[in-house]
């Protein structure tokens, strides 16, 4: 739904209601170009109006006098994508996570996206060492001192190996420690016209074990979420196990097959499917603990290497320890990675 609400100063205000989640977003015109957007605060149409009445606007232009709703303009801007930190004390893993915080905060960035397994491991280990990672991690994660979206992986995922000892119906069970600490494990945000979309990759199986799969639940959600943003505007998705990766035709061969599909994502064919037809730029992955870039019908599905390299134990598959420097400009996704100088206590570089 789109409505015109004010028409002063020569400036023209739009406010558009996303018809997924009812949210609104508001778009300024201005000396001939959008010159704004971004979510309204207020959280509802009534508290906006009352907004724009103290500022001296009143609604001027019946919506139906309207029908322009075009991709918002888009800033140049730079991010920074940490993925597989793994932290743990041993191994000297907190050390080196936080090394991978203080050298982010040297590099000019709006915001951070960890793309999971924030720790090692909170899967198969009894509660209270999962607990005491996650506090690690939160006190750890405050070095970086910027915005941190998080990304859900199968190690975040807490107690669901058997060998954790933990019951399915503990309140903290599978992913509810994660929403505990970090809330939903999928959800979009908007920033300087571009859209980000990060996914839940991590599926629970019926063994407790888990494979890389996003549920029915959230492709419904995942379509409706595409259906609001307007055409053309440029896209960053985000998952943790791989939607798209050539993983499999390098890495050494396995002794014995994983019992579930877990480097990739099972059903990714029905993912891409969703984002066929949107202005997808780039997608980020983690979980293989390496830099590499498939392109698919035109998108880069860019798995980035681990802050914690080969666990901690150098570098995996030649991809040292490190993070991924992300630049959003002219609606194109460029990526370069950093290195932050740790040095493995028990190095076996692979
Ligand atoms: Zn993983």
């Amino acid at each position: 739904m789109v409505e015109v609400l004010a028409l002063e100063f020569g400036a023209l205000l739009v406010l558009h209601q996303m018809k997924h989640c009812g949210c609104y977003f508001l778009l300024i015109w201005c000396v001939g170009r959008w010159i704004y957007d971004g979510s309204v605060n207020a959280t509802n149409r009534r508290q906006f109006l009352g907004l724009l009445g103290a500022a001296g606007f009143s609604a001027a232009v019946p919506s139906s006098a309207f029908g322009l709703y075009a991709a918002p303009v888009q800033e140049s801007f730079t991010f920074l994508f940490y993925t597989d930190a793994h932290l743990q004390p041993e191994l000297n893993g907190l050390v080196g996570t936080d090394m991978a915080f203080k050298k982010g905060r040297t590099i000019k960035a709006d915001f951070a996206i960890n793309g999971g397994d924030h720790v090692f491991d909170a899967l198969g280990v009894p509660k209270q060492r999962a607990l005491q990672l996650f506090d690690l991690y939160d006190k750890t994660e405050q070095d970086l001192g910027l915005k941190l979206y998080h990304t859900v992986g199968n190690h975040d995922v807490c107690g669901v190996y058997p060998a954790s000892g933990m019951a399915e119906d503990d309140p903290l069970y599978g992913k509810k420690l994660f929403e505990q600490r970090f809330g939903k494990t999928y959800y979009s945000f908007d920033h300087k016209g571009y859209h980000f979309v990060v996914l839940d990759s991590v599926g629970i199986t019926n063994d407790r074990s888990y494979e890389g799969r996003v549920d029915a639940e959230q492709l419904k959600w995942l379509a409706g979420d595409l259906a609001g943003v307007p055409a053309g505007t440029p896209i960053v998705v985000v998952a943790h196990i791989p939607l798209v990766t050539a993983y499999l035709a390098y890495m050494p061969e396995m002794p014995v097959p994983p019992p579930h599909h877990s480097l990739s994502v099972a059903n990714a064919n029905e993912v891409l499917a969703l984002l066929d037809g949107h202005n997808v730029i780039g997608v980020l992955q983690g979980h293989t603990h390496v830099n590499e870039t498939v392109t698919w019908k035109g998108v880069p599905y860019v798995t980035c290497g681990a802050v914690c390299g080969n666990w901690w134990h150098g570098t995996h598959l030649g991809t040292p320890e490190g993070f991924t420097v992300v630049t959003l400009a002219g609606g194109k996704m460029t990526t370069r990675y950093e290195t932050y100088g740790f040095k493995s206590v028990a190095p076996q570089n692979t």
